[in-house]
Formats: structure tokens, sequence, C-alpha cells
């Protein structure tokens, strides 16, 4: 009944030029209809696909273009180490520009002990502290029991999800967990579990640092799609990105390591999956304090991953194509340790990203001399974090790290520690108790350090000696004393 009053009332109204422009829409329509009978709609273009060329009304073709003629203009030509010492001083310097550099200042720590518990196997510390004057930071300081201090402390960053909670072994209703789940396998008990320390930290717009709309809403226990959006966004206006402001945030945290006595500032290490594995890789490329890294389920192309896939904001950093690939900037590692472990069927970082981009991280290490410093698993399965190779590496690498690395400075307190470890290593032809954490597993191996290159660290230190190192790992232990000894 309704329709047919509608269409009498048409039936009566005089025809105006409007209704003459739908009826004329309507016949082109059916034009472009008869044309294609079995075509269903999907948009203006319908029909007209032979008029026009599609390929040009195509916005991923448009970034893929702009891709492939990227200029990348400081992307890893150098041949010898001194022309890649003076590559990374230029890129390090262009890759914090462009995440929107670091505050001038720092700010007081105001560290504080929020609550202390223990566990079978460790102590976990829950501490905040200011990054910047309006921000906090939360973090689990998980310590193992049986090792000696100071621990190798290994900052471990979580990828979307949770937040922090989910490596530290806190289930969704805050309850204490033995079961290691989802996908990133509790990695901070991991890492105590294997003798080092961790240091796990809330990155911002994650877990308890979320806008409190997202964090007290339905998706408490995860991430909405877009809950990063507004304020990561918002970053943007101001020429600063999330992954500058989560870089800081990692380099506040070695700042808050160094007011702890039980840690040992010269062997921080820095891990994480999926988004915490691509702050890893720009934050050890930013902050040179850090002495190894471990990127799980991210090392890529920035063309295979975010510019192929729907990721989320806080991934970007606007200009980076116009100087570097994701393996340059992971080259800024080097000689320091660089793990990076992908998964097989992970649709997010895609393997063969990951393998072409690891080529080109080693090729970096090599002309370090570091070639073994930098090392890669590829396993079978999905986007979660593994850690087979990975976590076992951190011990070893942290120390071949330090001792690969020409930039500790003389004088400082890490060369300070270094030398004392290196002068306790070498008076008694075995390693400080604490490099390694596997007394039960361990197995000897007889590794040699040059003279260079310990001479490097200290000209006071009688440098014709053997390192007699042991490792839950002894083949990669022995690597990375080869390593140490080619990358001086
Ligand atoms: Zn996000």
């Amino acid at each position: 009944m309704e329709i047919m009053s509608e269409t009498s009332k048409i039936g009566v109204r005089r025809v105006t030029r409007r209704d003459l422009g739908v009826a004329l829409a309507s016949i082109t329509a059916m034009e472009a209809c008869r044309r294609s009978p079995r075509q269903k709609y999907t948009g203006a273009l319908n029909g007209f696909n032979d008029k026009v060329d599609t390929a040009a009304f195509n916005p991923m073709l448009h970034t893929r273009k702009l891709q492939e003629s990227a200029p990348l203009r400081m992307t890893f030509r150098a041949k010898t180490r001194a022309e890649a010492e003076q590559w990374q001083r230029s890129l390090r310097a262009k890759v914090l520009e462009l995440v929107g550099g670091f505050p001038e200042k720092r700010s007081p720590l105001q560290p504080q002990t929020l609550e202390v518990r223990d566990f079978p196997g460790y102590r976990r510390e829950k501490f905040v502290f200011q990054s910047r004057p309006d921000l906090t930071v939360l973090g689990y300081l998980l310590a193992p029991k049986d090792a000696e201090p100071p621990y190798a402390p290994v900052i471990a960053l979580p990828g979307h999800g949770r937040g922090v909670d989910d490596l530290v072994g806190i289930d969704r209703k805050g309850r204490d967990r033995t079961v290691k789940v989802d996908y990133q396998y509790d990695y901070a008990v991991q890492v105590v579990e294997h003798g080092m320390a961790a240091v796990a930290i809330e990155p911002i717009g994650f877990g308890c640092r979320r806008d409190p709309r997202e964090r007290d809403g339905p998706a408490r226990n995860g991430l909405d799609q877009f809950a990063c959006y507004p304020w990561a966004s918002a970053a943007l206006l101001f020429g600063q990105t999330t992954m500058g402001w989560r870089v800081y945030d990692v380099s506040r945290t070695i700042d808050w390591i160094e007011t702890r006595k039980e840690l040992d500032p010269a062997r921080v290490g820095c891990m994480g999956i999926s988004n915490g594995g691509e702050c890893t890789i720009w934050a050890a490329a930013i902050e040179t304090r850090i002495r190894a890294a471990f990127a799980s389920g991210s090392l890529n192309t920035f063309r295979d991953s975010i510019m192929s896939y729907i990721h989320c904001i806080d991934c970007y950093v606007p200009g980076i194509l116009n100087w570097a690939e994701m393996y340059d900037v992971a080259g800024l590692t080097a000689p320091r340790a660089f793990f990076a472990e992908s998964g097989e069927k992970d649709v997010i970082f895609p393997t063969s990203g990951s393998r072409a981009s690891f080529e080109r991280v080693k090729r970096i290490y090599e002309v370090f001399g570091a070639g073994a410093l930098a090392e890669q698993e590829v396993f079978d399965g999905p986007h979660r974090f593994r850690g087979k190779r990975g976590l076992p590496f951190l011990p070893n690498i942290s120390v071949a790290g330090i001792s690969a690395d020409r930039a500790c400075p003389p004088g400082s307190r890490e060369f300070e520690s270094l030398l004392a470890q290196l002068r306790m290593a070498f008076d008694d032809h075995r390693p400080p108790q604490d490099f390694f954490r596997s007394k039960r597993k361990i197995k000897r191996s007889t590794c040699f350090l040059n003279k260079e290159e310990i001479g490097f660290h200290t000209s006071r230190f009688p440098v014709d000696s053997r390192l007699v190192s042991s490792s839950p790992r002894a083949t990669s232990s022995l690597n990375w004393c080869r390593a140490g000894r080619l990358a001086s």
C-alpha cells in the first residue's frame, strides 16, 4: 500500500531537471549493464574498464612504483670497515631525525618499586620510572635466583596484544600462570630461565599505557584494531613517531638499568616480537648501549611487510624509504650482535622478505668483519615467538657484542665493567660465572680473543692469554669468540 501511494504521488508530480538527470544516469547504467550483463556492480568504473587505464586507479600499484624507485639515498654501499663506520654515523643521525628525535634534556627518572614477589627460580619486581615529565613507564624486572649478580639485562618488548603482562607470566585475569601460551610465550620468563635478567617494559599505547577508553573498554584484554590510531596519528602531526617514542623509552630503560647495582649496563640486550621486534631493530640502531638485539617475527623489508599488509600505524616512520630500507636500519647494529627469527608461515612478515633482508644485514656485518655476529633462524611455524636458538644465543652475544664493538668509550662505566670482566676472565683462565647462566649444562670449549681486540679495550691488560669459555652452546660460543677476533 505504501508503495502504491508513493508511486501515485510521483505520477502526478512535475518532472524536474533532477528527475531527467536520474533518468539519464539510469539509462547509462542500464547500457553499462547491457555491455557486461553478468558483472556485479562494484563501483563507478563498472563498464568503463576499456575506456580508462584501470591500473592508474590502483593506489597500491602507485606505492609499489614509488618503492621501486625509492631513493634509498643512504643504503649500505661501503666496501671497508672505515667506510661502514662513517655510513653508520650518518645514517644513525638521519634515522634519529626521522623518528622525530629525542628530547634535548633527560628528565629525572624518579624510579619507584611498586611490588616485589618471589617465584621459583626468579624474583619479580614491578617498577615505574618517568621517561618524560608526563610519561611514566611501567616494567617488570625478573632476576634469576641461580646466578650471581650483576646480571646481563635483556629489555623485553611485547608486540601488539595484551601488553607486557603477556611476557611475564600473568594471564588475562591477572593471575600467575606457568604454562607459556599465546604468541609471545612469556619470553621474559624464558630470558630469566636462561640466566639473564629480563627487564620487560610496557610500550606506550599497549597494556596499562593505553587510552583509558580503550584500556577499560571491551578490548581490555587486547587491542582494538585501531586502538593505536588516535595518539599514534597525533604524533605525526608533531613530526614525531610512535617508534621514536618507544625507542626513547628503551633508552630511558637503559638509564634506569644503570641505576641498578644488580644489573650490568655493559651487557644490555634488547628483544621483542612483531612490533616489539621492530622496536628492537630501531632501538639497537639508535641506542648503541644495546649490545645484542634479538628481533623475532619482524626483520623484513618495508616493501614486503608494512607496505604489503595492513599494519598498525605505529610501525611507520615517514620518509624512511627516501634514505634506507629495514636491512640498513638493522645494519646499524653491526658489529654488535644481532639475531633474527621468522616463522615460515608468518603472513605478516613473510619469510621471503625476512631472508632477503637478513642477507643484506649479513653483508653489512661481513664488511665489519663480524659476519658470525649476525644469525637468523627460520622455523616451521606462524607469527610467533620461538627462541630456540635466539635465547641461548643472547648470553654469548652480549659478551661478543662488547668485545666486537669499538664504541665503548674508555673511562665510561661500561668500559670499566668490561675491563673488570675481561680481567677476571683472563686472570682465572675461565669466564666469570655470571657470563653464562647454565652451570649444569656446561660444555667446554676454548676460544681465543686476539691481542688487538683486547688491546683496544685496555692497554694495561696482559693480552697474550686464552679465554676458556663455557656456555650452554659451546659451538655458538666458539663462533662468537671467532667473530670477536674477526671483528677487531
Ligand atoms: Zn599499534
